[in-house]
């Protein structure tokens, strides 16, 4: 006899939520998403997507700004001919030349057309939203329009509409916290969200917070054309990184001529005629044309009747989960964002999909977060996965480490970089591959092998016998890897 299907009810359409849909369909459930914005969910419309978007142009700005030094001229004279060089590629448009240090046509820099290029950040997430949308509805997933809430356990109420069900899964997500001395206005003052409305590109933008998206925004901007200002309340920016990784990210800021305010507290942000101004806790006034705001993030998690249906909460409004996703109700399940896990993508889909696999019973791991890789977006990127320096110092890993410059990577020289460097983590004896630091460009794709090791309890000796292409820089992979091999008489 055929069991009934399980009705499935999933708050929330972005990575945790859709992804876990796609697995409830796949094992036989009835599957509803209640989504309020558009699927894909903030992800998608409006933080990863958009913003690793503009980081597409904004690298390749960074690269066309030390062009000069692999023999390109930009804007020169066309060799042996008479006409002059026409501007970039989207260096000017309809929308003029962005502000500050783009430089006009002849002057050899690249200039930002930033109407076209919000434009393509917003067109991209649209198509990007519609692909998934399009992968729920071939499922055969129901997609109700609308805000979610809770109003027992297991029944979700959406407008008029009421419905039981066997499993609910929260993935509402988070939205950026506000500052009360500082609260958006969506024109000079900004959330990360808000970027992509304005019609040019800031002329003087002073970032407030130097975590993750403060650090990414900062690069970007400063490549595209902005003079960037960084407030960081820190001794360095991106405090909770490697700290070798943050220094090398931090001098390659300053050396592009970003300022960097470390250990400066914002407490207020005001708007003045022309612009902005940052008040610092000191004191000390910082002057912009506009700011962005990027102080964390707070979980979407109230007014959705969550404590009304008995699911625990924690200090700061985050769902508590176990590794298989469970909330302290049976069956509510909660993934993404709204739990506080690791802020990341790729983490809230595994925690979606984890809900699913175990609420519809199918074998299931629980999460293991020391093996997740994540990447700082920054020029150069910062890439890690499995154990950090940080644990090593403190005694919580046995771990030998090697960290080789990329400076004499061959392939590095060939593309005109010297900051960055692979770090490698190994077990003191086994040499089992226990994490690593990739500072490169794209250092995002370069990780890979190392989490492919971790993941695969790999030794240094088996990655060190890998071949690597010649040149290139996972070659300097193998060569850290070799580096970490034991002596045969120490075998
Ligand atoms: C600027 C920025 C850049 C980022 N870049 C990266 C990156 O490069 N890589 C990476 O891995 N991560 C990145 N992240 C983090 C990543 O975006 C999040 O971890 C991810 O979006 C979490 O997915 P989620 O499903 O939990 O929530 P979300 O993507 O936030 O989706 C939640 C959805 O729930 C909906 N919702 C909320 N409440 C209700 C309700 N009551 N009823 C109906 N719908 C509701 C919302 O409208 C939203 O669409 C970035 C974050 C930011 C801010």
């Amino acid at each position: 006899m055929s069991q009934p299907r399980a009705k499935v009810v999933i708050l929330g359409g972005g990575p945790g939520g859709y992804e876990a849909a796609l697995v409830a369909a796949q094992l036989g459930a009835e599957v509803t998403v209640v989504e309020r914005d558009g699927l894909g969910g903030a992800c998608v419309l409006s933080d990863c997507v958009p913003s690793k978007t503009l980081i597409a142009t904004s690298g390749l700005m960074a690269a066309l700004d030390g062009s000069a030094g692999l023999g390109i001229r930009l804007n020169g004279p066309v060799p042996g001919g008479s006409s002059p060089g026409g501007p970039m590629p989207g260096g000017t448009g309809p929308g003029g030349p962005g502000p500050a240090k783009a430089g006009a046509a002849g002057t050899g820099r690249a200039v930002v057309d930033a109407p076209r290029l919000y434009a393509r950040v917003r067109a991209l997430a649209d198509a990007q939203s519609a692909d998934v949308t399009g992968r729920l509805a071939a499922e055969g997933i129901e997609v109700l329009a609308g805000t979610g809430r809770l109003t027992g356990p297991r029944m979700v109420a959406v407008g008029d509409r009421e419905i039981s069900a066997d499993v609910v899964l929260i993935a509402t997500g988070a939205r950026p916290r506000i500052l009360p001395a500082a609260v958006p206005d969506g024109d000079r003052v900004l959330t990360c969200r808000q970027l992509y409305d304005l019609g040019e590109l800031p002329g003087e933008l002073v970032v407030v917070g130097s975590g993750v998206t403060g650090a990414e925004f900062a690069s970007a901007y400063q490549a595209l054309g902005s003079q960037v200002t960084l407030v960081s309340s820190r001794d360095r920016v991106l405090p909770h990184e490697d700290a070798d990784a943050a220094v090398v990210v931090e001098e390659v800021f300053r050396r592009r001529g970003m300022t960097v305010l470390g250990r400066s507290r914002a407490t207020e942000v005001r708007r003045t005629a022309g612009g902005v101004t940052v008040l610092l806790a000191d004191g000390r006034t910082v002057p912009g044309s506009h700011c962005l705001l990027t102080v964390g993030m707070v979980p979407g998690t109230s007014g959705i009747g969550l404590e009304q249906a008995g699911i625990a909460l924690d200090g700061g409004g985050f769902v508590p989960v176990d590794r298989v996703s469970r909330t302290s109700v049976p069956g509510v399940y909660a993934a993404g964002d709204c739990t506080g896990v690791m802020m990341l993508a790729s983490v809230a889909a595994m925690q979606g999909r984890i809900a699913m696999w175990h609420a519809l019973g199918e074998a299931v791991q629980p999460i293991r977060l020391g093996h997740v890789a994540a990447t700082i977006f920054t020029e150069p990127e910062i890439a890690t996965v499995g154990i950090t320096q940080q644990a090593v110092e403190a005694g919580q890993a046995d771990a030998l480490v090697v960290k080789l410059p990329l400076a004499t990577n061959a392939r590095a020289k060939m593309q005109g970089f010297r900051d960055g460097f692979i770090k490698l983590f190994a077990r003191r004896g086994s040499g089992i591959v226990l994490g690593g630091v990739v500072v490169a460009p794209r250092a995002s794709e370069l990780i890979l092998a190392v989490s492919l090791a971790v993941e695969q309890l790999l030794t240094v000796d088996q990655m060190a016998h890998t071949f690597a292409v010649y040149p290139s820089l996972s070659g300097s992979l193998t060569e850290a890897a070799r580096k970490l091999m034991r002596p045969a008489e120490d075998v």
